[in-house]
């Protein structure tokens, strides 16, 4: 309260850490370098002050960067580089989100109330769906539990915190990386796979930002995905120590063995094992949004954290068979003249987009976008089951020469790579949207991507 707070960016989660700290009595300097957000805030009563100016950070007591605005690499925003250099700490909505109660003993809306325990969940694929199921299995289970983070909801936007609360929160890397507090009860890792290398000066500097909510949040408890080397030399790092059962292991992958504790999936049954022995089992056969390698991973990780918080293995199968998954997410969107669509706007990275591939035998595959750093990448090591892919956006020459012998054409817009696709599809084929690229070229996000797909397929006839 009473404390000059300076925002920069004001998209959703800065909005929110505006609103947030106007309300605990902070004086707000809001600034984005473009105009549309400024008038947003502005129309929501915010000072404009631009932080770029010169003397602009003097007399902050901290400045809130939002996860879109580069802190490191590919070079720091000037802004921030500034505010290092005048010695003001940069903090983001997370970090502001936990000292708020950490430090209070409150719910971050400061309303009174207990402080929630918090479920963070990181990783580079899976995030929003383990966040998701974790939410769900709770609701289902009876328990207090609210969703926030990178899912559409800032954290700063939760409502105050009932008597055992749990918030459960997706975490980004560069949410993560600057957020200057991090204590989480239960922290999740899911896996690593190449992406956003160039805002964390590669590979390296993003797994770092990732361990930071293990390595500095101190969880007291980690559920860890092992089927990547990071994670289980994380896994590695976490156990041993006071409390046994701290680290639970996570496999979609391999069978788990040991002494400690695990949840693993073989032939499509999720199985647990507690010092050593089995102890319950789900069958996900039949639960089709959930289906594939990479989603058990998903199931395996909520089901452990929701065993963690003491919900029962038979909640946890009844509630998962209730799940609805979320859009954009191997989503299927219709189903015409015996071919299927399928929605994956969401798999921005080739990790991702492998996965999609690996779940279908005859793909015609509609690929391309902003171009990650290291292309098409392991995604051209699964192209077994694409019978064609049809490329689309900025990325469409480079991923050309990356799918080499695999037939391919250069269709420039969504609407007419579905247009064609169905037009050259069997009965039996799966037309699949998993770009393998950020949508930013074309789209404000993968969101409005995916929409673009379901409309191409609603023109389609039947
Ligand atoms: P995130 O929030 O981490 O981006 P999502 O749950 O939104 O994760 O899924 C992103 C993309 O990754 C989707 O294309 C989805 O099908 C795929 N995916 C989901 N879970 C996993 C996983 N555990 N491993 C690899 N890919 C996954």
């Amino acid at each position: 309260a009473g404390r000059r707070v300076g925002v920069l960016g004001l998209g959703r989660s800065g909005l929110t850490a505006a609103r947030a700290l106007r309300a605990g009595g902070a004086r707000v300097l809001a600034w984005d370098d473009t105009e549309k957000p400024r008038r947003a805030a502005a129309a929501e009563g915010f000072a404009l002050h631009d932080l770029s100016r010169p003397d602009a950070l003097q007399a902050l007591a901290v400045l809130v960067v939002s996860p879109g605005i580069a802190h490191l690499y590919p070079r720091p925003h000037p802004v921030v580089a500034s505010a290092w250099m005048a010695g003001v700490p940069v903090d983001n909505d997370i970090g502001l989100f936990f000292r708020s109660y950490a430090v209070n003993g409150r719910a971050p809306s400061g309303a009174g109330g207990a402080a929630p325990k918090v479920v963070a969940v990181t990783g580079s694929n899976g995030k929003s769906t383990t966040a998701a199921l974790i939410h769900h299995v709770l609701t289902q289970a009876g328990r207090p539990v609210q969703l926030a983070g990178n899912i559409g909801r800032g954290a700063l936007d939760l409502e105050p915190a009932v008597a055992d609360e749990i918030a459960v929160l997706e975490l980004s890397s560069y949410q993560i990386d600057l957020a200057r507090s991090l204590t989480p009860e239960i922290a999740v890792f899911l896996n690593l796979s190449p992406d956003h290398l160039d805002r964390h000066g590669g590979i390296g500097g993003y797994f770092a930002a990732k361990r930071r909510l293990f390595a500095e949040g101190d969880p007291a408890f980690a559920v860890i995905g092992v089927d990547d080397v990071e994670g289980r030399y994380l896994a590695n790092r976490m156990a041993g120590g006071a409390v046994p059962g701290r680290v639970v292991q996570v496999s979609s992958e391999c069978d788990l063995s040991g002494s400690g504790q695990g949840v693993f999936t073989r032939a499509g049954v999720l199985i647990e094992i507690s010092g050593g022995r089995r102890s319950a089992m789900v069958d996900l056969r039949g639960i089709s949004v959930l289906a594939g390698v990479h989603n058990h991973q998903n199931a395996c990780a909520a089901y452990a954290v929701a065993r963690v918080l003491n919900v029962g293995p038979e909640a946890i199968e009844a509630a998962f068979r209730s799940f609805e998954g979320l859009p954009h997410r191997g989503q299927v969107v219709a189903q015409k003249r015996g071919v299927r669509f399928v929605n994956d706007s969401k798999a921005t990275n080739p990790k991702s987009a492998a996965q999609a591939l690996q779940s279908f035998d005859r793909v015609r595959w509609i690929a391309g976008g902003q171009e990650k750093q290291g292309g098409l990448g392991v995604a051209v090591d699964h192209l077994d089951a694409v019978v064609k892919a049809y490329l689309v956006g900025a990325a469409s020459e480079s991923f050309a020469r990356q799918l080499g012998e695999t037939r391919h054409e250069i269709c420039a817009t969504i609407a007419a790579a579905v247009a064609k696709a169905a037009s050259e599809a069997a009965p039996g084929d799966v037309v699949l949207l998993a770009p393998a690229a950020a949508s930013f070229d074309q789209f404000e996000n993968f969101e409005e991507r995916g929409e673009a797909f379901i409309a191409a397929v609603a023109r389609l006839p039947d």
